[in-house]
């Protein structure tokens, strides 16, 4: 990446970090991406610090990724907000286990108890969620 596309993708980022990440490493990359940018305007070469300073977590390392591809922050920004958002409104599977074996089997709550593979006359007991 070249060090005027990892300066603009860490200018674009900034602002929308505390959406990204929890409050307080949102805080600090922002402080480390604000440093970097001022001595970058010195004249040093510092792209290689920005890019690892986004590639430190997933979400940032997704959005600059996207970024550079040439989406719109506010829609990435959107799209990863979403997704995380989603993953964690998903109610859980139950899981059931089997008391001949102890194997846990993973089922969709469809009113059905699933069987276990090697015992099918045995009947799994919930365990959660
Ligand atoms: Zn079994």
């Amino acid at each position: 990446m070249t060090q005027f596309k990892a300066i603009l993708a860490a200018q674009a980022i900034r602002p929308v970090l505390p959406e990204l990440l929890d409050p307080e490493t949102a805080a600090e990359i922002d402080r480390k991406l604000q440093t970097l940018i001022t001595q970058t305007e010195t004249g040093q070469t510092l792209n290689n610090q920005i890019t690892e300073i986004l590639c430190e977590h997933e979400t940032t390392q997704t959005w600059m990724r996207r970024y550079l591809k040439g989406e719109t922050p506010a829609d990435i920004t959107r799209s990863i907000v979403n997704l995380a958002g989603n993953m964690d409104a998903q109610p859980r599977e139950p899981t059931y286990r089997c008391p001949e074996c102890n194997a846990t089997k993973a089922e969709p709550s469809n009113g059905r108890t699933p069987k276990c593979d090697a015992h099918p006359h045995a009947t799994l007991q919930r365990i959660s969620p």
